[in-house]
């Protein structure tokens, strides 16, 4: 999942922004400083404008860079311009507007600690649920979907497949005396094979299939719109791949092998997702009894 940027590290916009807004400013004092008829009104405009515009901007982005930039493109010409006009009045005003800037930084300091803080609250809030959501589908060992998952979108998928008037497939792979392997080497082979399994699915089976784990040595591979002889040919892919892969895990080698059920609805035999699995299910066992290591269709 792509994780979203930090709200600290996108400071440019404020700062572009809070040029512009400066240099607009800037040329509009220098106007009512230059033209008189424009004076009373002005220097009002001015003060109100001034503090609101300092605050808000200072809050939303508080570092140095801010702060010069806040100095050197609003405070320092609107002070040049009082102070060039002469007249002991704006000289007085650009005294006033420099010492201005120390409170209005203060108080935007404290509150731009408050908003910045809230701001990342609800950020990090959003990545954790993100994660959480994302903990809940996956299988911790494997990193397919779980079971839960996959209970939801295969009914959904299977709902969508009866309204469209669609084929569906499912596979279910079991793995042959997956106990031996655990009394044999341990729970931790075992892991360790269950994990592999995980990858190399995940490697044969195309990006827009999806494969879950559906229990312990247990996985399904759910084939929207699939006829009988796809679903059969993956069946068959898989099969031979994971008994053509040697696992490895410390300093033991083995293989395994894999039973694998093949069911597909067409149609005109509309089922639901429950029956489709359990016919799934009836297939792999019949693959079990027929010897294992193979793929059985649900007739
Ligand atoms: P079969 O060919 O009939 O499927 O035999 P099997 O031994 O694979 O089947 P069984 O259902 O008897 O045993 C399944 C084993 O899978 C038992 C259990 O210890 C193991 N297993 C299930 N989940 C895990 C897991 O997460 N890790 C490990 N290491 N083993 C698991
Ligand atoms: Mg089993
Ligand atoms: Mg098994």
């Amino acid at each position: 999942m792509k994780s979203k940027k930090d709200p600290h590290t996108n400071r440019l916009g404020l700062y572009v922004g809070l040029l512009a807004n400066s240099a607009t400013w800037s040329g509009v004092t220098a106007f009512i400083v230059y033209h008189p008829e424009f004076e009373s009104m002005g220097h009002f405009i001015m003060v109100i404008f001034g503090i609101l515009y300092a605050f808000i901007s200072l809050s939303l982005c508080i570092d140095k860079v801010q702060l010069r930039i806040y100095l050197i493109s609003y405070i320092l010409p609107i002070s040049i311009a009082y102070f060039t006009k002469q007249g002991s009045d704006n000289v007085y005003i650009a005294c006033l507007l420099w010492a201005s800037t120390v409170p209005v930084y203060r108080i935007a300091m404290m509150h731009h600690r408050e908003y910045w803080s809230l701001f990342h609250q609800a950020y990090l809030l959003k990545n954790y649920s993100a994660k959480l959501a994302e903990l809940a589908r996956t299988d911790d060992l494997t990193g397919l979907m779980n079971q839960r998952s996959f209970n939801q979108i295969f009914e959904q998928e299977i709902q969508q497949a009866v309204e469209s008037r669609q084929s569906y497939g499912l596979l279910l792979v079991d793995i042959d005396h997956f106990k031996m392997i655990n009394d044999s080497y341990g729970h931790l082979t075992g892991d360790h094979c269950l994990s592999q399994i995980g990858l190399i699915l995940n490697r044969l089976i195309e990006d827009n299939i999806k494969v879950a784990r559906y229990g312990g040595e247990e996985f399904v591979i759910l084939l929207p719109n699939a006829t009988e002889e796809k679903a059969l040919a993956l069946a068959e892919t898989i099969r031979q791949n994971l008994s053509a892969s040697v696992f490895r895990f410390i300093e033991r080698e083995f293989t395994i092998t894999v039973s694998v059920g093949v069911a597909v609805t067409y149609p005109q035999q509309i089922t639901d997702a429950q029956r489709l699995f359990q016919f799934a299910d009836e297939a792999m066992y019949a693959a079990k009894a027929a010897g294992r290591n193979r793929v059985a269709l649900y007739q």
